[in-house]
């Protein structure tokens, strides 16, 4: 699925497109599209003045063909979310279209922009300035501008798992499973200790995990394990960088203990057992550590 790497590779790959203008839309099925009619009145004729991520979303600037009497309407936004096995492509206009796609944005110099997705997990729509604001006001913090006292502040009170925390889009936007996963290695951190557990020592570690992963990944074009491919059809390179995801069963490339999987957050999670231990039992509440301190003083007999 793609995530902040691959959504930021196939942004960038999509970045000269600014100056060109959509010259017609054309779509195939449109379940996963908000207001179709919306987009094949507004964007026919625009001009994309920039194209940038956020969060998973991949988020078209674009100057309207008819300027608006308000100006409240302009610019419009197109917002295109991959889902699980959505692309993104350049093509020529000529070229045949692959099974799957679902809309074709015709540009003005030959070429068709066309989304294609076999499960249609994908979501796309037009959005006013004020709609936009909406959409992405209860979003976390980018991991690539995050300092670590943000990390802190965002983590550190939560008494949840971090991979769960992690994986919050409210928390931070961007990462999904693969990076989560990795970050936690990269980080020595079990997916199942608590955000509030950890120490400042710890934060630090995560922090500059989450940065290296994700960058690492950015550089190398993003995981392609299914689906994925960058907006010129490329494969990414960072599978072959993966330490945990989907390694289980495979030796630890540090400490060569076997990978495990177990689900966090309803979700596949894998780790090492060895260089990512098992959180200390939940720290006990004044009441219950007085009652355990008091049982070390006067052990019960023993069961047998
Ligand atoms: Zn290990």
């Amino acid at each position: 699925m793609p995530e902040i790497a691959e959504v930021e590779t196939v942004a960038r790959g999509l970045r000269p497109l600014a100056g060109r203008r959509i010259l017609a839309v054309r779509f195939g099925k449109t379940d996963f599209i908000d207001q179709p009619d919306r987009i094949e009145t507004l964007l026919p004729g625009s001009r994309v003045i920039e194209v940038r991520r956020h969060g998973k979303m991949l988020l078209f600037r674009m100057e309207p063909a008819v300027p608006s009497p308000n100006p409240a309407m302009a610019p419009i936004w197109l917002i295109v979310h991959l889902g699980m096995t959505g692309q993104l492509v350049l093509h020529e206009a000529a070229r045949p279209a692959a099974p799957h796609t679902h809309v074709w944005f015709t540009l003005d110099d030959g070429r068709e922009l066309r989304y294609t997705d076999i499960r249609r997990f994908g979501h796309m729509r037009i959005a006013s300035p004020e709609e936009l604001t909406t959409l992405v006001a209860p979003l976390g913090a980018d991991p690539l501008e995050l300092t670590v006292a943000e990390l802190r502040r965002r983590l550190g009170t939560r008494h949840a798992r971090v991979k769960a925390l992690l994986l919050d889009q409210h928390v931070l936007r961007g990462l999904g499973n693969i990076y989560a996963d990795e970050s936690l290695w990269r980080a020595r951190l079990h997916p199942m200790r608590q955000g509030s557990d950890l120490s400042e020592e710890e934060m630090g570690r995560l922090w500059r995990a989450i940065r290296s992963v994700v960058s690492e990944a950015i550089r190398l074009g993003g995981t392609s394990i299914s689906d994925y491919v960058d907006a010129l059809g490329r494969r990414g390179g960072y599978q072959k960088r993966l330490r945990v995801y989907r390694r289980h069963g495979r030796r630890c490339a540090r400490c060569s203990a076997t990978i495990e999987r177990v689900i966090v957050a309803g979700r596949g999670t894998h780790f090492c057992p060895r260089c990512q231990p098992a959180p200390r039992p939940a720290r006990a509440s004044r009441h219950s550590r007085a009652a355990s301190a008091k049982k070390r003083l006067h052990p019960a007999p023993r069961l047998r």
